[in-house]
């Protein structure tokens, strides 16, 4: 319900609600010939991780979902194991038609369809892109090979992107399901990471950055009470306030005044920062008390 509520509020819900609309009546490339539902994408507005994965399978094309067949379960666990949840991230594809029989899509139809992807990151502003696969991988950064680029972290175009092998390939091949399942643990230093580029490109600019959506789930520029509903409660709240708390202490804003996102300009602007400062500290030192937790499980402590 309150995940409802602020898609609602949140103007990129709207942006990639005409996206969707627009990609439901694309005729572009010969792909739209053969498709049953067009599958651009879905997830939160304001995820701050974004997985990309190469096209729609035969379940994708008959549900217009991405990811729901035995893949998208695996990822689905893959997810849940940080712990976080599905609806935290958003899913996409480059190609948002399913090729016919599985085939990769042809080159003139990714260059016809990746401008929706293109808006998509662009909407979303994810801290962190998670190429799926090598095909998917290929279209960030060709250079790379899947293999070998599995769980680590680059930054390419501003952003940063932590690859990892498409789960198909998990549930075919157990070392690449061991790949993955240890892979997907490197996520929060590759949102550590994300963080760092962005406050690198806000101390660059030294203003807002354009069409930044509000990061409303972020402890940086979140109320300074600790959020304590259902749909914040864990998952990736969790790893990005952890990631969040840890960033702001290793690389404190320049301007004790300034903080990543935006600049109090009056007395009660910067009393609600300082009362906002400490909100993250008692974060941090949740984050802290959960990591210890979570020592017992062996995954978990080796990512945390
Ligand atoms: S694959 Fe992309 S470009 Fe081609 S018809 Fe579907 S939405 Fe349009």
């Amino acid at each position: 319900m309150v995940a409802e509520e602020s898609k609602v509020e949140n103007p990129a819900s709207e942006q990639l609600a005409e996206l969707v609309a627009e990609v439901a009546g694309c005729h572009k490339c010969p792909l739209a010939a053969t498709r049953k539902k067009t599958v651009p994408g879905e997830g939160s507005p304001t995820a701050e991780i974004m997985f990309v994965g190469e096209g729609p399978g035969r379940d994708e094309d008959e549900t217009g979902r991405p990811f729901v067949g035995r893949a998208g379960k695996f990822l689905d666990e893959l997810i849940a194991s940080l712990p976080m949840r599905r609806e935290d991230v958003y899913i996409a594809n480059i190609v948002k038609c399913r090729p016919p029989k599985n085939r990769d899509p042809e080159r003139a139809e990714v260059d016809q369809c990746s401008d929706y992807l293109r808006q998509q990151i662009e909407i979303i502003d994810p801290l962190v892109i998670v190429p799926l696969g090598r095909h998917a991988l290929g279209w960030f950064m060709p250079e790379l090979r899947i293999t070998q680029s599995n769980g680590k972290i680059f930054r390419n175009d501003n952003r940063v992107l932590m690859p990892l092998l498409h789960p198909s390939s998990g549930l075919r091949n157990p070392e690449h399901k061991r790949m993955l399942q240890e892979g997907i643990h490197n996520l929060k230093d590759a949102i550590l990471e994300g963080i760092r580029l962005r406050n690198e490109i806000y101390e660059r600019s030294r203003i807002p950055i354009e069409g930044q959506h509000e990061p409303t789930q972020n402890p940086l520029t979140a109320d300074a009470e600790p959020e304590t509903s259902e749909a914040n409660s864990g998952s990736q709240s969790t790893v990005v306030e952890q990631a969040e708390a840890v960033a702001l202490a290793e690389t404190p804003p320049s301007d004790p005044t300034v903080n990543l996102f935006e600049r109090p300009q009056t007395q009660d602007e910067i009393q609600a920062e300082l009362k906002r400062q400490r909100a993250i500290e008692e974060a941090e030192e949740a984050a802290e008390d959960q990591a210890e937790k979570l020592v017992v499980d062996d995954r978990q402590a080796s990512f945390f």
